[in-house]
């Protein structure tokens, strides 16, 4: 699929620090003193406001995006974490069907948009609609502009073998299919205790035949851990080792239950570890106390809305009640444009003199989130998207009544 960067040109500022950047097409460059702004350009006011790049949400759910619409709470209470997936979230994916997915993706994804975020990296599941699910999330992202890295996570825990199948056959699909310069696909993967041996080799001959990274949820819980030792392996991280399911720059969602040595291994393999904070927090599953022996760790929300500003202020609380180091906790924060340039194979962030990036950046004002642009697009234009938000908010709440519906009918 072709995608159609912003033709127009755009000259950013100069900014309250005096930062004056052109886009052009999908690029951004830093424009000197010296230099002229390209002619045609449309000028983007940026007076009393700061030109920053875009935030990237390292790991997240958008079909979650209508649970804060009233989500029922779950009966009876879930007491520990397997208990809240499968009361919570294998509930909620079960019940998607095509257009209450659309209508998450939409809702997140503007969302996403207005906080200031211009690339999301998603790990999809919905049982009930597997195969063409991905377009469905890829057709959004197209639609508002927002950069991304899509998996279906292949599970056996609802239709075991078949279901597994049909998961990668879907990230096979959109391998093949679906990819653009804005929406970028990788191999997904549940976790390692709702696969068997079977569904992980042919995760990774996958990953080997399409050279594609791995995307999956590693030692959230215990429960995690004490599946792969039942197994007969040392733990999770270690059976997708094993199994080559885990190639470099995979991304390892979580990473709680692994120890320095652990996170060294992740680290040295080229693999990525992405910390979830309000998840982590909210599903008391602990606090992840040794990512500091890793450079590369990044951050996501795990479905919770993409405000990574938000995010990161819950982890500078966290990280100071748990000890760790300050210098560790501010580099994760900033480590994302490392993440998304291997994904996207250009480089991510703001541009220098001699070094152009993708143009996915932020206009950020005492009001909040004034502009933001992906891939050269003008996304959000004075706080606002081309979109009525009100719009997409009726139609994800009626969406949401109805999936609210097809859950409590599910056995
Ligand atoms: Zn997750």
């Amino acid at each position: 699929m072709t995608v159609q960067s912003n033709t127009q040109s755009f000259v950013l500022g100069p900014d309250k620090h005096g930062t004056r950047v052109v886009v052009e097409g999908p690029r951004a460059r830093l424009l000197t003193d010296s230099q002229r702004p390209p002619a045609g350009a449309t000028a983007i006011d940026c007076r009393d406001a700061a030109i920053l790049s875009g935030k990237i949400n390292a790991h997240t759910h958008i079909y979650s995006g209508l649970a804060p619409l009233g989500m029922p709470a779950p009966q009876p209470p879930p007491t520990n974490f397997v208990q809240i997936l499968e009361r919570v979230w294998w509930r909620l994916d079960r019940a998607l069907n095509e257009d209450a997915l659309r209508a998450s993706a939409q809702l997140y994804i503007a969302q996403a948009l207005l906080h200031g975020t211009t690339t999301l990296i998603d790990h999809h599941e919905s049982p009930a609609f597997i195969a063409g699910s991905l377009d469905v999330l890829a057709e959004v992202c197209h639609e508002y502009g927002m950069r991304a890295c899509l998996c279906y996570g292949a599970t056996e825990r609802n239709g075991g073998l078949d279901e597994a199948r049909a998961g990668l056959a879907e990230c096979r699909r959109f391998i093949d299919h679906g990819e653009s310069e804005l929406v970028r696909a990788a191999v997904g993967l549940h976790a390692s205790f709702t696969v068997s041996d079977t569904t992980l080799d042919l995760a990774a001959e996958l990953c080997a035949e399409t050279q594609k990274i791995m995307h999956v949820h590693v030692a959230e819980d215990g429960a995690d851990v004490r599946d792969a030792q039942a197994r007969g392996y040392p733990g999770p991280l270690e059976r997708l080792v094993q199994h080559k399911a885990l190639p470099p720059g995979s991304i390892v969602a979580h990473g709680l239950f692994l120890g320095p040595q652990q996170v060294r291994n992740v680290d040295e393999a080229g693999c990525w570890i992405v910390q979830n904070p309000r998840s982590n927090h909210g599903n008391e599953v602990g606090y992840p106390q040794a990512l500091a022996h890793s450079q590369r760790v990044a951050l996501g929300t795990d479905g919770y809305p993409a405000n990574m500003g938000e995010e990161a202020d819950f982890l500078r609380v966290q990280a100071k009640k748990y000890g760790e180091p300050m210098s560790a906790v501010e580099a994760r924060i900033e480590a994302a444009p490392m993440l998304a340039q291997e994904i996207f194979g250009a480089r991510v962030g703001l541009p220098t003199v001699d070094r152009p990036t993708l143009a996915d950046l932020r206009v950020v004002d005492h009001k909040g989130v004034r502009h933001v642009f992906v891939h050269g697009r003008h996304v959000v234009s004075n706080y606002e998207l081309p979109v009525s938000l009100e719009a997409i908010r009726t139609r994800a709440s009626a969406q949401a009544h109805a999936l609210w519906q097809r859950m409590a009918s599910l056995k």
